[in-house]
């Protein structure tokens, strides 16, 4: 027998028009790319926001179409996600630090037709407008009196789009399975893969975490968001923070320790959410000042595994850690790891043993761990598995791509994360190796696959490999191991120099070694685990 209830559609625009009747009065507060910071209540965001649907729309925008993003957290970032999603339209987050082969094939995938650019990257894409598709409009997102002289053509200015318009607008009705927004993120080889969310999965994602971080979700909280707008819906905060009535504080381009502390203290910042090449710095500026910022309880960590040293340090500082893991195909919070009673009770050591794994599952999240041959691992905390994931807030298929949709999945229609884990009886996560061929430095993702096709390609190098070795700042930071061709000598800066010249600097190796042979695995292929072991405590370059 059905039920008989009401049946409406979840919107994004209806979070902030909830934040705006019951919540106005709570804040963002934004670090400017101009200079200097700017506050408004999400009051003011909610009209802004209407002003700026009305403004998209008097420049053509269709339901449907994708509308790209290059920007910094700040509050008119935080305006195009719901002005871009509310009309129906796709908001499309494109991440600075791709290369420019990256970038613009995402742009021409994705079919952009407006790009949104923070002041600082008009120099970024000016430089790349030759690999751009032609016809993309540029908006800036700053004043009249910022306005840059710029070879973008036609660029249009933000505030005067959105300054004429009376914000006198209903948000448009549709079915909640309306794609929304959209974010790349890197595949082992080839291009970046699209997650194209829905209204549905960002309101309900967004509901979850607001009964998941329930510290810092509620009003008269303050968070920052690190995790940047551009990756990830910076972990679904532009939407839970509203619905919940926790104030947001945006730190804008300003990123490292000291620009850190000196906007959480002046803010009162609570909450602060990020990778933990981010708290290095931050940790490295309380040890300077010899205390934390005012106000500051909580950090978040997540995007690469937490250091149990890191961990520790906060604790010992009284700043609580959550240790949360999730991925951009999950919207992205799979698990987190706040405690609560009776395991508050435990010794602290005991704790600190908690919040080291990657946490348990938000709720809507399904895990199971199965072994080579698909069978199912027992959640015993000792068997470990490739990591496989269900649930609502999880993509059913990768933008545009069915070839990279149809690996993604298993038989039963599990997603296949790429993380090998163990799970134990009551539910806590570790992840404990990573089947997927990637990096991930600073946060963001590396290749090893796109660096070896590379290195092999030069004359001197037989066969090669490139793994991640971990490094106290970045997390992992790749290395590349190369077998020499017969006869001949490479040389490490000639190698470095061939990769660099289609790779963005960041991600080139910091180091080369030349071996005789390389691991093979019981099927042959290159044994990249017995690498990350040799290599485990290889001193990099540049780490000293
Ligand atoms: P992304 O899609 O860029 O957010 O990357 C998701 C991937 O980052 C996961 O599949 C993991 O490999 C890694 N990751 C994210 N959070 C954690 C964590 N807390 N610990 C270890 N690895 C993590």
């Amino acid at each position: 027998m059905q039920g008989m209830m009401m049946n409406r559609p979840l919107r994004i625009a209806d979070i902030l028009t909830f934040a705006e009747d019951v919540h106005g009065s709570a804040e963002i507060v934004s670090a400017t790319v101009e200079g200097g910071i700017h506050r408004y209540t999400y009051k003011d965001a909610a009209l802004r926001s209407r002003k700026l649907a009305q403004a998209l729309l008097r420049l053509g925008v269709t339901p449907g179409q994708r509308i790209a993003t290059l920007g910094w957290n700040g509050y008119r970032h935080f305006e195009l996600y719901y002005a871009i999603s509310g009309i129906g339209a796709v908001c499309h987050t494109i991440n600075p630090r791709l290369s420019v082969e990256q970038m613009s094939y995402i742009v021409s995938h994705a079919e952009d037709r407006i790009l949104c650019l923070d002041l600082t990257f008009v120099p970024l894409v000016e430089a790349i407008l030759d690999h751009l598709p032609k016809g993309l409009r540029f908006i800036i997102m700053t004043d009249r009196a910022h306005m840059p002289e710029t070879k973008l053509p036609g660029a249009l200015c933000y505030e005067d789009l959105v300054e004429p318009e009376t914000g006198d607008y209903e948000w448009p009705e549709f079915p909640e399975e309306t794609a929304s927004s959209l974010c790349y993120t890197s595949g082992t080889t080839g291009h970046p893969k699209g997650a194209l969310y829905t209204h549905r999965s960002t309101v309900m994602h967004a509901l979850m975490a607001g009964v998941s971080f329930l510290e810092c979700l509620r009003p008269g909280r303050r968070i920052l968001p690190v995790v940047p707008l551009f990756h990830v819906n910076a972990w679904g905060l532009p939407y839970a923070a509203p619905l919940t009535g926790a104030s947001i504080v945006f730190p804008g381009p300003q990123l490292d320790g000291a620009s850190l502390f000196k906007l959480m203290d002046e803010q009162k910042v609570f909450s602060a959410w990020g990778v933990p090449t981010v708290w290095l710095g931050l940790l490295a500026e309380i040890r300077k000042h010899g205390r934390i910022p005012e106000g500051f309880g909580e950090v978040i960590i997540g995007g690469s595994a937490a250091p149990r040293s890191m961990i520790e340090a906060f604790e010992d500082l009284n700043v609580s850690v959550c240790h949360a893991w999730g991925m951009t195909e999950m919207s992205p919070i799979g698990t987190q790891g706040s405690l609560a009673p009776p395991l508050t009770d435990l010794p602290k050591e005991k704790q600190i043993d908690l919040k080291s794994t990657q946490g348990r599952r938000t709720f809507g999240v399904e895990l199971k761990i199965v072994d080579a041959n698909g069978q199912r691992q027992p959640h015993d905390g000792v068997a470990t598995g490739e990591l496989f994931v269900r649930g609502n807030t999880i993509v059913s298929g990768y933008f545009n791509n069915q070839e990279a949709s149809e690996a993604a999945f298993d038989a039963e229609g599990w997603f296949r994360t790429g993380d090998v884990a163990s799970i134990s009886p009551d539910g806590f996560l570790t992840i404990t190796d990573r089947a997927k061929d990637l990096i991930k430095s600073g946060g963001e993702w590396i290749s090893s696959i796109d660096l070896e096709n590379m290195a092999i390609a030069h004359p001197d190098v037989a066969n090669c490999a490139v793994i991640a070795v971990p490094h106290p700042k970045w997390d992992e930071r790749p290395l590349l191991i190369v077998v020499p061709a017969e006869g001949a000598k490479p040389d490490k800066e000639e190698i470095l120099a061939h990769l660099a010249k289609g790779l963005a600097k960041w991600q080139v190796p910091d180091d080369v070694i030349f071996v005789d042979t390389l691991p093979l695995t019981a099927t042959g292929k290159v044994s990249k685990l017995t690498l990350r072991q040799i290599y485990a405590d290889h001193s990099l370059p540049e780490a000293g």
